[in-house]
């Protein structure tokens, strides 16, 4: 997801560090956050080499508030059942049978291993699975190892959740743009709901966007959090986003509210654009998202006249049925609207001219274009695969100076279900060999039975983490990864942003916890190539990075809070966009060439499955976790200690639920149990459901997996082609088919 920059991109400039308030035996240390995705700007308080206290830096951005999840990370990173040493299985996969072992037997081992499979079924039996946080800051280094050895198949959760948003934005424009929250008069949230504990800056800068006046639309089903605070809110039926777009769009184009200019010199295929418009009248928009007509005009007028306006990234749009138009869509109405890449509106930033990027770290050219033919699910769902974003290399190269540009990492992903399914041996290749990150792909992904299936016809599973999550528990191996409290770190802006931000380590690595950067190196040595990793420390690899700078990496986090380039605004001027075309795509030559509808459309809805009445929304972040991540945590526990999910006081008196009652929701992929809760803000009939829940505390290994099977919300969610994005394949969250069924006996 979006990290967020300390200074806003019309401001963009470096801005060197203010010193710390000391107070006497206390050490401080600048860093960010990655308890989640966003890097806020922290400070950290040492006392006796350990780090006592997390709080907020006196950044604009960060200083009102951090989330609780940046001040519990003391006591997560020393929780006792933190995983400090190499652990081997010793019996059958998932019998929580382990032999701790050392680093070096270790990587002996899953060396020798790889290569017995790469020799064997190839280097496409290699899959790798990371984030990007927590444990995976991997810097690029996952991707550059895999090139050189030949596999295309890296997957990781941003499939569905802002990586697939940056490539899909590329496909019109040719970069993924960030919201100018400091000038911009508007915002709109699609479903996003920002709060005092989750995406925390985001809220803060909404917070100022308002208090100096300016306006704020929410669309979401539920009356949430922003919605309380929007000018207007929308109570949009859940997967309708595409709808909702053209019936906006529709509006602007018919009354003229469009930059007239802009559209003239600068896109391609306008006409064709305004005829599909044409087919979604409010009458039919108001009939698929169930908002009324003057309501969506009302909206759709504000957008278009009270700008500048930004549509800042949200991950309600990332997972429907029709998110690539949708996507699509919002791009579209930023490019017509005059938004794109002026003071206010959304900036297309480029690379950083003096530090090299991630994207360049990964070396995508050493990859065979053989090999790249081979990604898993570039056939089917070609949209962010290498096969996708091909068009986009010599554009790319042109504007931006670099042929890849792997944005929000999402660029040039093998389909993650593709990868999954070819792990469970339904071809069209076998994988045989998975690494996992940081990343809990156990339940990271919809279709959790296919990916159980999945990992239990494996050769060799190597996982990096903090505790025993459940994917770790099929390991082959588990390997101590080191926090952010632990490392240095340069934040890159996941590769869209031209803006670094340096964290400074706080303390020492617990028991024999290593970086994903040494993981890496040490990957890179077992596997006989040392010379793809040739730094022999992180820091020698910032200093590495950073060397145009004239500083080293020391300096440079002591010196800066942020470096960032400096932003010209409508560069496209002088280059043109990123695009086959040089132009804003409202018609994508790309998606033509690869087969699919040029223009937006609406794909209706599934039929209706008379078994399964209601409706289900999934893949709820809850604001005292992250993810799949945070339920060893007692304070966090103490807090939200069960998985809850959400319904109308209508829908529970109907099917005669009451509150705290334990229930099982069932899908036709699978069934959870979770407890009810009873919101007088939920439309009647839309269950809300939370992502990522297991418990540490429960049993461990195969049939249990601490919970999983039995609560997380991945057991729901299905990967068919009915439930799924075609140009894409990813799956349909919002607005899934369930029914309740009411359990008996004692609470759980
Ligand atoms: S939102 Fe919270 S968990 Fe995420 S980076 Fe900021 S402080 Fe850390």
């Amino acid at each position: 997801m979006p990290g967020v920059p300390s200074v806003g991109p019309s401001a963009a400039g470096s801005r060197s560090i203010p010193r710390p308030h000391q107070r006497p035996g206390i050490e401080t240390r600048k860093a960010l956050c990655a308890s989640c995705d966003i890097a806020c700007s922290v400070v950290t308080e040492i006392q006796k080499g350990r780090v006592t206290r997390v709080r907020s830096s006196d950044n604009p951005l960060f200083k009102d508030n951090i989330c609780i999840k940046g001040i519990v990370a003391p006591k997560n990173f020393a929780n006792p059942d933190r995983v400090l040493y190499p652990q081997k299985r010793v019996g059958e996969r998932g019998s929580g049978q382990w032999q701790r072992v050392s680093w070096d037997e270790a990587m002996e081992d899953i060396g020798l291993r790889l290569k017995k499979i790469i020799a064997e079924h190839g280097p496409e039996a290699w899959a790798v699975s990371t984030s990007q946080w927590n444990t995976g800051t991997d810097h690029g280094l996952g991707r550059r190892i895999m090139n050189h050895v030949g596999s295309p198949n890296w997957i990781s959760g941003v499939a569905l959740c802002a990586g697939n948003t940056a490539a899909i934005n590329r496909l019109t424009y040719g970069w993924y743009p960030w919201p100018d929250y400091d000038n911009t008069n508007l915002i709109v949230l699609f479903g996003h709901n920002p709060g005092k504990n989750s995406w925390v800056p985001i809220y803060n800068q909404i917070q100022r966007v308002k208090a100096r006046g300016g306006t704020l639309i929410v669309l979401d089903p539920r009356k949430s959090e922003c919605a309380e605070m929007a000018d207007l809110w929308l109570p949009i039926k859940a997967g309708t986003d595409a709808a909702m777009a053209f019936g906006w769009l529709k509006v602007i184009l018919d009354e003229g509210l469009y930059d007239k200019a802009f559209v003239e010199r600068w896109t391609v295929g306008f006409e064709a654009l305004k005829k599909r418009a044409d087919e979604f009248p409010l009458e039919r928009v108001s009939k698929i998202t169930g908002c009324d007509a003057a309501t969506i005009a009302k909206a759709a007028r504000m957008y278009a006249t009270m700008g500048p306006s930004v549509i800042p990234w949200t991950p309600i749009t990332d997972q429907q049925r029709n998110s690539t138009s949708a996507i699509r869509l919002q791009s579209i109405l930023r490019a017509v609207c005059g938004y794109l890449d002026v003071p206010g509106g959304e900036a297309l930033m480029g690379f950083h001219p003096q530090i090299i990027s991630e994207s360049e770290i990964e070396m995508h050219h050493v990859l065979p274009e053989s090999q790249k033919a081979k990604q898993l699910g570039s056939d089917k769902h070609p949209a962010f695969t290498y096969r996708g974003q091909a068009a986009l290399r010599e554009p790319c190269k042109r504007v931006w100076g670099h042929e890849y540009a792997n944005q929000v990492t999402g660029c040039f992903m093998a389909n993650p279900s593709a990868v999954f399914r070819a792990m469970a041996g339904e071809g069209p290749y076998p994988v045989k060999a998975l690494f996992s990150f940081g990343n809990n792909t156990l339940m990271g992904f919809a279709n959790m039975p296919l990916i159980l299936k999945a990992m239990l016809n494996q050769d060799l599973i190597v996982v990096q983490e903090h505790v025993m999550t459940p994917t770790a528990q099929l390991a082959d191996y588990v390997l101590p990864g080191d926090s952010w409290l632990e490392r240095p770190w340069m934040f890159d802006g996941y590769g869209w942003l031209s803006i670094y931000k340096p964290s400074q380590q706080s303390m020492a690595p617990p028991g024999e916890c290593k970086s994903t950067f040494e993981l890496w190196k040490l990957t890179a040595n077992a596997l006989g190539m040392p010379e793809v990793v040739p730094w022999a420390t992180l820091e020698d690899f910032y200093d590495y990075r950073i060397a145009k700078l004239g500083i080293g990496f020391e300096e440079f986090s002591s010196t800066y809070e942020v470096h960032a380039d400096t932003l010209e605004f409508r560069k496209y001027e002088k280059t043109g966009f990123a695009t086959p075309s040089g132009k804003v795509e409202l018609y994508a030559s790309i998606l033509e060439d690869l087969g699919f509808d040029p223009l937006p459309y609406f794909r209706d809805e599934p039929p209706a499955d008379p078994d399964f009445p209601l409706a289900m929304f999934t893949g709820v972040r809850e604001g005292e976790y992250f993810q799949t991540g945070g339920r060893h945590i007692p304070e966090m526990r103490a807090r939200k200690p069960e998985p809850v999910l959400f319904l109308s006081p209508g829908t529970a008196q109907q099917l005669g639920l009451s509150e705290h009652e334990w229930v099982e929701v069932e899908t036709r992929t699978g069934k959870i149990e979770i407890m009810v809760g009873i919101r007088s803000n939920m439309p009647d009939g839309l269950v809300r459901i939370p992502h990522g829940w297991w418990k540490p505390e429960t049993e461990q290994g195969l049939g249990k997996l601490s919970g999983a099977l039995r609560y997380a919300d991945a057991m729901l969610c299905p990967d068919d082609d009915d439930f799924i994005d075609l140009e894409q394949g990813i799956p349909h969250l919002k607005g899934l088919p369930c029914r309740i069924n009411k359990l008996s006996g004692a609470p759980r």
